[in-house]
């Protein structure tokens, strides 16, 4: 299983402090089943040091070492969680700014509490110059919760959205549980990852949410979403459903994107 949304860096952000932190989290990784972690620290997030992407591809390449000396069968892969901001096309072509693992998914965040009016935009140029945005937890976001056919607008034109597996299984209570469901069953979500910051409380769940996705929904889900997640990293087309309003009740169709 690949895992495209993680804090495993130590010392950059509210993820792993230390290396003792990022090897407990590639221990629980690798028992979950997971063989890839694409480590997405946060970038232009107003909480945390502004790091240039090129500065990320030494400490990606010094973890990995590490995880080969302790034998731990890990990879990292380098990426960012880019919270939006206007010069994401300029600075993912100079380095600045990181897609996922190299690809042409970008995972974009949102304020918490706000979806800027320049996204629908910034998506268009984004999508004009190859790249494809991944809305990072769009279940988190408050302008979501409250009118969830915001996110149908933007997934019909061709963003992509990212599910936590803590919202999925009811970590963060039932209402972005309940939420994360009707966003599944309206096909507006492509992918599950962890967004682990640690061991303690914002762990992996990842097996959790899938066996969670198997049961209340099917196993043909299940196999999409960690299919994506593979898709993705490799850099090629994913599954897609045809999205639907959030309250329709959706036809089961494939397509490729
Ligand atoms: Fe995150």
């Amino acid at each position: 299983m690949i895992d495209i949304h993680s804090h495993i860096l130590p010392g950059l952000d509210d993820g792993a402090k230390t290396i003792e932190e990022s090897i407990a989290i590639a221990e629980e990784a690798v028992s979950e089943g997971i063989t890839k972690m694409v480590a997405t620290p946060h970038h232009h997030h107003p909480s945390f040091p502004l790091l240039d992407g090129s500065h990320l591809h030494d400490a990606v390449a010094e973890l990995n070492q590490e995880f080969e000396k302790q034998r731990i069968p890990l990879t990292v892969l380098p990426g960012q969680e880019i919270r939006l901001y206007g010069d994401i096309q300029s600075d993912l072509a100079s380095g600045a700014s990181l897609s996922l693992g190299n690809s042409k998914y970008v995972l974009v965040e949102f304020p918490s509490n706000d979806i800027p009016v320049y996204t629908s935009r910034l998506f268009y140029d984004l999508g004009s110059q190859g790249y494809i945005p991944v809305i990072a937890h769009p279940e988190r976001n408050k302008v979501i919760m409250d009118s969830p056919n915001k996110l149908y607008e933007l997934i019909k034109n061709g963003a992509l959205a990212q599910l936590t597996s803590s919202s999925l299984t009811g970590y963060f209570g039932k209402d972005i549980q309940k939420l994360s469901e009707q966003l599944m069953e309206a096909s507006l979500v492509h992918v599950i990852a962890s967004d682990v910051h640690n061991t303690a409380n914002r762990t992996l769940r990842m097996r959790e949410a899938y066996a969670y996705v198997e049961e209340r929904f099917d196993s043909n889900l299940m196999y999409e979403y960690q299919e994506n997640a593979r898709l993705m990293i490799e850099n090629k087309h994913i599954y897609l459903n045809p999205p639907e309003r959030v309250g329709k009740k959706k036809k089961k169709l494939f397509g490729f994107f």
